[in-house]
Parts: C-alpha cells; sequence; structure tokens
C-alpha cells in the first residue's frame, strides 16, 4: 500500500514514517517546510535505510496538490500537515482557518478527483470539552475553547459530511493526548522553533541550559500536587497507532474515532521529577500563574482503541522523558 503523509516531515509524521516503513508501507511526503526542516528527509533515510519520495509543496494550492496526486497514485492518506500553536491561533485565527481548513478540503477534493478513499486524520484532545470527566470518552462533549481547536472540530464535521455522501470513503479520526519523548536515535524529535510553548521541550533546553527556567503553569489545581494533570504518550507509541489505523481501514466503513494515549494521568510536577530522575539533572523551576485555556485534569479512555485497532501503549514515562533528552542533546 502506498500512503501519502501530509506534513511527513514533522514530529509525529517523521516518527510515523519510520514505522510504516519499517513495517513494509511505501511512503511518500508532502510538506511545505513551515515548521519542519528538509534534513529530516535525510535522517529518515538513515533509521530506516530508504530513500523516501518528498513533495515540497502548500496544501492551501489546489493545482500544486492536484500534480501530486496526479502523480503519486496513492491508496491512503494520512494527514498530519497544519498549524498547531494554540495561543498564536487565537491571534491569528484566520490564518489557521485558512490553512487546516481549507487545505483539508483541498486536500479532499484531490482524493475524490483521483479516487483516493482511506483517510486518517490527525485530531486532537482539544476538542473535548472540559465538562467530560477524564477518562475522556470519544462519545464524550465536544467543546474546544480556542480557534485552533475548533479547526480540529470543524475538520471532524467536515468528514463526518463528507463519508455520509461517498459510502466509498473511509476515514479514522485519531485525538491524540500529549505525545513527548523521541525516537531510540536521537535523530528526530520534537524541535519547535524559538521559545517551545509545550513542556516536555521546555524541560529538555532548560536541562541544557538553552532556557533560564522552567515556569510551572499553576499549582492551585485541585489535583494531588496542585499541577496539572495529562496523558502523556511516547511519540513511537503513538506513530504506532498510526499503523494499526492504517492496517485497519480496510475493514471499517464511514466514519470511526479513536483516542491515542496511554489513558494514565501524570502531574506536570510527576513528569519534571521523572525527568530528573533519570536524566539526573535538577532543572530549575519556578512556580507561576494558571496559563488561560488550560485544563485541570484530561486523559484518555484507551479502551475503544485498545478493543476495535488493538492499540496498546508500551512506553513508560521514564522512557519518554529518556529518549527526549537524549534528542535534544543530539541537536545542540
Ligand atoms: P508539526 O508542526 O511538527 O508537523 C506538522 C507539519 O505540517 C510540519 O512539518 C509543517 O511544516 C507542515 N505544514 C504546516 N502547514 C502546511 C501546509 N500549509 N502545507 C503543507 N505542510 C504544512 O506538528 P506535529 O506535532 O507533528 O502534529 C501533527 C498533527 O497532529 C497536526 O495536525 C497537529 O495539529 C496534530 N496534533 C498534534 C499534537 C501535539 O501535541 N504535537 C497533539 C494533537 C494533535
Ligand atoms: N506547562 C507548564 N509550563 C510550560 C509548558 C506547559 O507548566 O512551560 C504545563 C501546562 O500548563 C499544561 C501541561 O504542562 O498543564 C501540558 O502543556 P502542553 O502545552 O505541553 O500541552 P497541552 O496539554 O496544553 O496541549
Amino acid at each position: 500500500m502506498k500512503v501519502l503523509l501530509t506534513g511527513g516531515l514533522g514530529y509525529i509524521g517523521s516518527h510515523t514514517a519510520v514505522e510504516l516503513i519499517s513495517a513494509g508501507f511505501e511512503v511518500e511526503i508532502m510538506d511545505n517546510l513551515y515548521n519542519s526542516s528538509i534534513n529530516v528527509l535525510d535522517k529518515l533515510k538513515n533509521i530506516t535505510g530508504k530513500q523516501i519520495k518528498f513533495y515540497k509543496l502548500d496544501m492551501c494550492n489546489l493545482s500544486d496538490m492536484d500534480k501530486m496526486f496526479k502523480e503519486g497514485c496513492f491508496d491512503a492518506v494520512i494527514h498530519f500537515a497544519g498549524l498547531k500553536a494554540v495561543g498564536e491561533s487565537t491571534k491569528i485565527p484566520l490564518t489557521y482557518y485558512e490553512t487546516n481548513i481549507g487545505g483539508t478540503i483541498n486536500l479532499l477534493k484531490c482524493m475524490e478527483k483521483y479516487g483516493v478513499n482511506k483517510l486518517i486524520f490527525s485530531s486532537s484532545a482539544c476538542v473535548y470539552s472540559t465538562e467530560n470527566v477524564p477518562p475522556y470518552k470519544e462519545s464524550g462533549i465536544l467543546k474546544p475553547i480556542n480557534p485552533y481547536g475548533r479547526t480540529k472540530y470543524f475538520i471532524e464535521e467536515i468528514l463526518k459530511d463528507y463519508v455520509n455522501a461517498n459510502p466509498k470513503f473511509k476515514a479514522i479520526i485519531l485525538r491524540y493526548f500529549n505525545p513527548i519523548g523521541a525516537h531510540e536515535s536521537g535523530l528526530i524529535g520534537e524541535n519547535p522553533n524559538g521559545i517551545p510553548n509545550n513542556l516536555m521541550p521546555y524541560i529538555t533546553r532548560t536541562a541544557l541550559g538553552k532556557l533560564d527556567q522552567l515556569t510551572i503553569f499553576g499549582d492551585d489545581y485541585n489535583t494531588p500536587d496542585g499541577t496539572c494533570i495529562r496523558d502523556f504518550i511516547h511519540v513511537v507509541d503513538l506513530a504506532k497507532g498510526h499503523l494499526k489505523a492504517l492496517n485497519k481501514i480496510e475493514g471499517l466503513s464511514g466514519y470511526n474515532i479513536y483516542n491515542l494515549g496511554t489513558g494514565h494521568g501524570y502531574s506536570v510536577l510527576e513528569v519534571l521529577n521523572s525527568f530528573n530522575k533519570v536524566c539526573e539533572n535538577k532543572v530549575k523551576y519556578k512556580l507561576g500563574k494558571r496559563r488561560e485555556g488550560d485544563s485541570e485534569c484530561n486523559f484518555a479512555s484507551s479502551e475503544k482503541a485498545e478493543k476495535e485497532l488493538g492499540f496498546k501503549t508500551e512506553k513508560t514515562i521514564e522512557e519518554m522523558c529518556l529518549s527526549a533528552f537524549n534528542f535534544e542533546k543530539n541537536n545542540s
């Protein structure tokens, strides 16, 4: 099966490329390099021993997308490409709607024209309402609270409508929780430009002295240690979830949603303590104010993905911390 990965040079896409190639899939990658580097392509070759065909293009350009589809003859698409910074999305919402939603509509138009009818889409836990009681089930209330989250929610709705209108089309929506960590080779990992928004790259860069100190956003939540709780999942486990979905999609029909998480929550302080322990570090931190829009506690119900996809995470929080630090050291 030949699979197109949109946004495949990014953090999750690159790890998924490795897993798919190792499992014998033919992979091609499209990315406009907005939030990734062309060097990742060489690193993927290093890890897999395979040269991957790459299309540098913007999914908002329909005619470029059309040309790629004409050439590619893909059997399925995994759609990672998009903008993902929550804070930025509140400042430039139109860019987020145009890129994430406009790009997805272009993708669907091309898939329709060239008869590609299997899609796996990267959605997010941020589509859930904080009214849900964790563990969050796929059937929970949806109420994203920022423009980024709303792009994911609207795309899910668009896909539902599209599937209803096209019975041959199969879509799997994967709602990711908090991916962290990196490939064991230390060659690929999360490498945000500028000051990281996310917890783990902030910790690893502080540990290496690239940043002064971590601020923990709030220690007065109603949780055992007062800090927020999240479902941190190793990016390699998450990548393997895509393999499970791809292997299953032929036998499914219509529109299907799965959470990809571990089913367990760790607090921000627990992650920091695990990092300090396994990486033999003492990351400097201060306790700060709550970050606007953060939910107190969320973690996935992983039951449906386990039962229907056979998806089960394997890696521990310690492995997540060690691999993230290893990648950061390699990329200093
Ligand atoms: P990433 O930014 O590392 O990867 C996304 C890739 O898409 C980048 O390589 C970027 O250059 C590319 N891209 C952006 N706009 C594009 C465009 N117009 N045309 C072509 N390529 C474009 O992000 P990631 O962490 O790998 O996330 C992948 C997907 O998973 C995204 O859709 C994201 O919203 C979603 N997601 C991520 C997380 C997370 O915590 N990382 C959580 C939930 C969902
Ligand atoms: N966090 C923090 N300091 C940081 C970055 C994040 O305390 O510099 C906290 C954040 O408040 C949240 C958790 O870490 O409770 C995970 O945040 P992240 O941005 O990584 O993911 P999110 O859950 O927001 O998608």
